[in-house]
């Protein structure tokens, strides 16, 4: 049997077992409780960011993607404590992020949830996924928590989801002006 690490005098202070920074959860929970707002706000935004397809593709999306990346990352991190898993998914999560999960699941909560509706393997947390419903519940496109999300895909980790949205939704544009002709 693995014999088990001795105890020492240093105990890492700060880090999760997710090794997620031990942060107050106050900024992440407001993001879920207004997540309708949030909802309505990323609508217009993906909206502009799509307009701008033509700029992003003029000076080249590898050449935005640094600058895009970094703020999406601060402005994820703070009000979402984003991973940058590179293929968002809190439309469907009522604005909680799935990615602080420590099980880091996509589609759902575990058997584990306590009675108070935290975390297993970090009781001072509350479950992302609990949460998540209740954020799916107050959105407008709140049901596509029910869609089964894919599993992370890893290699796109650390990318721009925003960029890659709307090279998707411009891709998918193009095609179906291409169809109608
Ligand atoms: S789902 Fe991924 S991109 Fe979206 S907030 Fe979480 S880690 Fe960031």
């Amino acid at each position: 049997m693995a014999k088990k690490a001795e105890a020492t005098a240093y105990v890492p202070s700060g880090v999760s077992p997710s090794r997620r920074l031990r942060r107050r959860f106050a900024i992440r929970l407001w993001s879920v409780r207004n997540s309708r707002m949030l909802e309505w706000f990323y609508e217009r935004f993906s909206n502009v960011f799509l307009l701008l397809h033509p700029v992003w593709k003029g000076i080249g999306y590898k050449r935005v993607e640094a600058p895009v990346k970094f703020v999406e990352a601060q402005v994820k991190g703070l009000l979402f404590d984003c991973r940058m898993c590179g293929q968002c998914a809190l439309s469907s999560t009522g604005m909680s992020c799935p990615m602080n999960c420590p099980k880091q699941l996509r589609n759902g909560p575990c058997g584990g949830v306590r009675a108070n509706g935290h975390c297993e393997v970090e009781p001072d947390m509350p479950c992302v996924w609990v949460q998540a419903w209740q954020g799916s519940r107050n959105m407008k496109k709140g049901d596509a928590i029910l869609n089964v999300q894919k599993p992370v895909d890893q290699s796109i980790r650390e990318t721009s989801a925003w960029l890659r949205v709307t090279a998707n939704a411009a891709a998918a544009k193009e095609g179906e002006g291409a169809t109608s002709k």
